[in-house]
């Protein structure tokens, strides 16, 4: 079968590798289709955890079909389709023994520390693979993680009074967290990010202001569609520039906002905001909590990856398809490569 390698120095190349064995407690699946992450572009460049396993086959965006059950799985059958939460943890630890396996004290996780989806079949531990309705398709089931990521991190946040958001970073988390807005009843929404293109997919997705922060400053921009207040909750789906700034200005008094971006550096950052407005500031890291509701979301029409998953490539072509999501070329938002 057709893997795709990295080394952590810049280099991709694809190999044949002998089809995996299930163990026990593992299902061989076909990856049906692969989405690629902002993450995976980091990793070829060696910017993942550091107990990162070199060379690695990326890629945690994963819907797949089970076509083997290693000894003793029994919540899967042969010919499900099944969505990845890549998160293989001990169950042991504190963390673990508290639900939060997500942040094991032992952690790996499929595609970014031990081979990911970027091949044809892959043999993985049967409780990363969640069955999906056959009215999911394979394109919605590769942005269950990052949907569920988004819908995670504001799930952390009391928002009994969500009058007003605002979503600052219109990429493909961003994008979901638009619709999740609306789907919890928010009435207004403001999108801000660099890209009119992106501001665009937001708007058909149910933005009702965008701000173009090139050409608008975005807290003025909030500040006056607001009438002076600020936004009630703010997502932050960036993981860049001075966008934490932004938030703690933007939300107003008691409100809440939500770290979901993951940022290559540390941020200077104006903690009076958080003191003197009394906010409530969260991060949220994995998709893990939230897999049924987004699962239920898309099923209803409450979410869509319309406008969202652009491009669609063979595997064969990951160089043509990487370089296309590195590049931003062609109005790619969300690319997924199809083994
Ligand atoms: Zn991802
Ligand atoms: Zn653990």
């Amino acid at each position: 079968m057709q893997a795709i390698v990295i080394d952590g120095d810049g280099d991709i190349w694809d190999e044949q590798r002998d089809r995996p064995e299930p163990a026990p407690g593992e299902a061989l699946v076909k990856i049906r289709a692969v989405g690629i992450c902002g993450s995976d572009l980091g990793l070829i460049e060696g910017e993942g955890p550091p107990w990162t396993n070199y060379p690695l086959v990326p890629g945690h965006e994963v819907c797949a079909e089970v076509v083997e059950l290693g000894e003793g799985v029994e919540d899967l059958s042969v010919g499900d389709r099944v969505a990845l939460h890549g998160f293989v943890y001990c169950g042991t630890c504190t963390p673990c023994r508290e639900g939060r396996y997500y942040q094991c004290d032992d952690l790996q996780e499929v595609g970014f520390t031990i081979d990911g989806g970027y091949r044809e079949y892959a043999a993985l531990p049967a409780y990363t693979l969640t069955p999906i309705p056959d009215d999911i398709s394979d394109l919605e089931a590769t942005q269950i993680d990052s949907a569920a990521c988004t819908l995670h991190a504001m799930k952390r946040v009391e928002t009994a009074v969500t009058d007003t958001a605002a979503v600052l970073g219109p990429g493909s988390l961003g994008l979901y967290g638009v619709q999740l807005l609306h789907a919890w009843g928010v009435e207004d929404v403001i999108l801000t990010g660099t890209r009119d293109e992106r501001l665009e997919v937001g708007t058909d997705l149910g933005a009702n202001r965008t701000v173009n922060v090139r050409e608008e400053n975005p807290v003025e921009a909030v500040r006056e569609y607001t009438d002076g207040e600020g936004v009630d909750l703010c997502v932050e789906a960036a993981g860049a520039g001075d966008v934490v700034n932004t938030c703690l200005e933007i939300t107003k008094k008691r409100g809440s906002v939500v770290l979901t971006g993951v940022f290559g550096g540390k941020k200077e950052i104006d903690p009076n905001h958080i003191v003197s407005k009394e906010l409530e500031v969260v991060g949220g890291v994995t998709a893990s909590h939230a897999v049924a509701d987004v699962i239920e979301l898309f099923r209803r029409g409450d979410l869509t990856v319309e406008g969202i998953v652009t491009h669609e490539f063979p595997l064969a072509e990951y160089d043509d398809a990487l370089d296309t999501v590195r590049e931003r070329r062609d109005g790619v938002i969300k690319g997924v490569l199809r083994p």
